[in-house]
């Protein structure tokens, strides 16, 4: 019988015997024999040459679409008696795929590449497979994968903590718990790892991962204001600079200025300000100046001339962002303490708390102008991380969210492993 190069060079040691098309139902069958010069059998386990034959059963695997078509391969699988397992088995074929018995290997591969950017119901659905078997399939995709994970080299990296789940009812955990710490490169910009928690152990791990010898070789740590994380860092690479991350300095900051509002907004204001200071209107006094639009301009400015506290909170919210754009640290230090007589002065609660952290971080805080680490990459990695789950609706197994991340944002893909399917 005809037999196209193709399907000899994926389907080795076959024949094909017949093709039937069912059109009406929407599927292709493409009968098998084992061709003559086919090898001898080899066992599923342990890969050792099969005895006795012990009869055989048919399988139908699923394979790539012809003209839309949903296409099987069937044929006869043997059982034979193994040697060495002491125990009959069926032979090992090698184009069925090693995550799921009813697909080829070329098939499951094309859905585990979907599963790399979309989520696995949207691939179950365009596929026509059931969303379990897809999710399984992906799942134990990226743990092979996983297996074959190297940490690529760095010199910089950022340590970020991401919301992961929800509290579990039914067990007793600290808050940690339900974060994950990922790990990213700063140069080129992706996730290396991601660990369970936020506790310095969470950090450990990673620093035991790539051993003593790569710890030698880090430059900067990147972090937020989390003291395990510093703990760890020194710990176990002392030579590295620890750097703030910009992001995270705005977010306690802007938590801070919001703090303050809302005490103003409660205490102070009346009348028409109420209106005008709303929690609505939040976002706009933590905006920078030039950024804001023409009306929300106006909008400010009619706040400022009403009442003073409010355009000394605007004069700290600008000067925050004039410490970023200082060449030293000296001249930084300067417009701080500038910043902490107004605090002061205008009795800001929050702001008053938040100062005095920062001034007790200030020697890290002054590594910034050594390393200037921008707020891009966490806060890029923490949206895609976000959405990620919205797009999937949360994740309950947590070993499966974890590799999914490292698949998205990191280098656990076909991209960046090479896989023969
Ligand atoms: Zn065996």
């Amino acid at each position: 019988m005809y037999l196209p190069r193709v399907i000899k060079k994926h389907i080795p040691g076959f024949d094909i015997i017949d093709i039937k098309d069912h059109f009406k139902k929407g599927f292709i069958e493409i009968h098998l024999k084992k061709a003559d010069d086919h090898p001898p059998c080899i066992c599923n386990r342990c890969g050792t040459q099969l005895g006795v034959s012990h009869g055989k059963y048919p399988v139908r695997l699923k394979t790539l679409p012809i003209f839309n078509f949903d296409t099987y391969l069937c044929l006869w699988k043997e059982k034979r008696f193994c040697p060495t397992c002491k125990k009959v088995r069926s032979e090992k074929l090698d184009f069925i795929s090693e995550e799921s018995p009813h697909l080829t290997k070329e098939y499951s591969w094309w859905l585990g590449k979907m599963c790399e950017f979309s989520p696995v119901t949207r691939v179950a659905e365009f596929t026509g497979n059931e969303a379990m078997s897809v999710y399984r399939l992906d799942y134990e995709r990226m743990r092979r994968m996983f297996q074959q994970y190297k940490i690529p080299p760095f010199k910089r990296i950022s340590v970020d903590e991401v919301y992961a789940r929800k509290k579990s009812y039914y067990r007793k955990e600290s808050r940690d718990k339900r974060f994950f710490t990922v790990i990213c490169d700063l140069d080129s910009r992706r996730v290396l790892w991601v660990s369970d928690s936020r506790s310095k152990e969470a950090l450990d791990e990673f620093f035991h991962v790539i051993g003593p010898e790569r710890c030698k070789e880090i430059e900067v740590v990147a972090a937020d204001q989390h003291d395990p994380y510093r703990a760890s860092v020194r710990e176990h690479c002392p030579q590295a600079t620890f750097v703030w991350d910009r992001f995270h300095i705005m977010q306690t900051f802007e938590s801070a200025v919001n703090d303050d509002r809302m005490w103003l907004h409660q205490h102070i204001c009346k009348g028409e300000m109420k209106r005008l200071t709303r929690a609505k209107f939040a976002n706009l006094f933590l905006k920078k100046a030039d950024r804001r639009t023409g009306e929300e301009k106006r909008h400010l400015s009619d706040v400022l001339a009403e009442n003073n506290s409010f355009c000394y909170l605007e004069f700290i919210k600008e000067g925050m962002f004039q410490i970023f754009d200082c060449q030293t640290a000296e001249e930084a230090r300067y417009k701080f303490e500038q910043l902490g007589l107004w605090i002061h002065q205008e009795k800001f609660f929050s702001l008053q708390r938040w100062w005095k952290n920062f001034d007790q971080g200030w020697d890290v805080f002054k590594n910034y102008f050594k390393f200037r680490v921008t707020s891009s990459l966490s806060e890029g990695v923490n949206n895609v991380i976000k959405t990620l789950k919205k797009k999937a609706y949360g994740y309950k197994n947590m070993a499966y969210f974890k590799l999914k991340i490292l698949q998205v944002c990191g280098f656990l893909n076909s991209r960046y492993i090479n896989m023969n399917f």
